[in-house]
């Protein structure tokens, strides 16, 4: 498989390389990884103060041309009556969108003796491989430890190891 990540926005040196690793380490992909884009114009909506993520994911595909395509930005998305979303896919297709802005919110609570910069990689990490699941057909699994466990605030991504468990695991060969 080949994963294209497309940058949207200032997208730090460490994102890309945490992205592009994980998803190596997970898929067994190659990836690319374009030149940043600017941030897709009318994307923002002034009332919240948020992006909304589905223009994110058409950019990725339009400048994409792998199989999979995921746009990674430090922008807050929003996508319908979500206040926030770490990230958006369309199940079975060939876009995705991770935001890091909220990732770097509030630390762990101590549960690990992990560095923020660590914690907030591994949050990058999880949550690429997580929407790529999707665009390869994974739907959310109920396993808390399952990188496709979905995880509505940082604590359950912290919760999740960057794996898939053995059922989704199964479901994507
Ligand atoms: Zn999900
Ligand atoms: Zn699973």
């Amino acid at each position: 498989m080949h994963v294209d990540i497309v940058p949207v926005g200032e997208v730090d040196a460490v994102v890309k390389r945490e992205a592009s690793s994980a998803l190596r380490a997970i898929y067994e992909s190659q990836v690319t990884v374009h030149d940043a884009r600017p941030v897709p114009a009318g994307s923002y909506d002034s009332s919240r103060d948020q992006y909304r993520a589905e223009e994110f994911i058409d950019l990725a595909k339009r400048v994409g041309d792998g199989e999979k395509n995921i746009a990674i930005t430090p922008k807050d998305l929003f996508y319908h009556r979500r206040n926030y979303v770490f990230g958006l896919a369309y199940l079975g297709g060939n876009g995705s969108v991770i935001s890091t802005y909220r990732l770097r919110t509030s630390s762990d609570g101590g549960f690990s003796n992990r560095s923020a910069d660590d914690i907030f990689s591994d949050r990058v990490r999880k949550e690429v491989i997580h929407e790529v699941g999707h665009t390869l057909g994974l739907e959310h699994c109920d396993n808390k430890r399952c990188v496709m466990n979905f995880s509505p605030t940082v604590r359950e991504v912290d919760v999740k190891e960057e794996n898939l468990c053995g059922s989704c695991q199964r479901d994507i060969l």
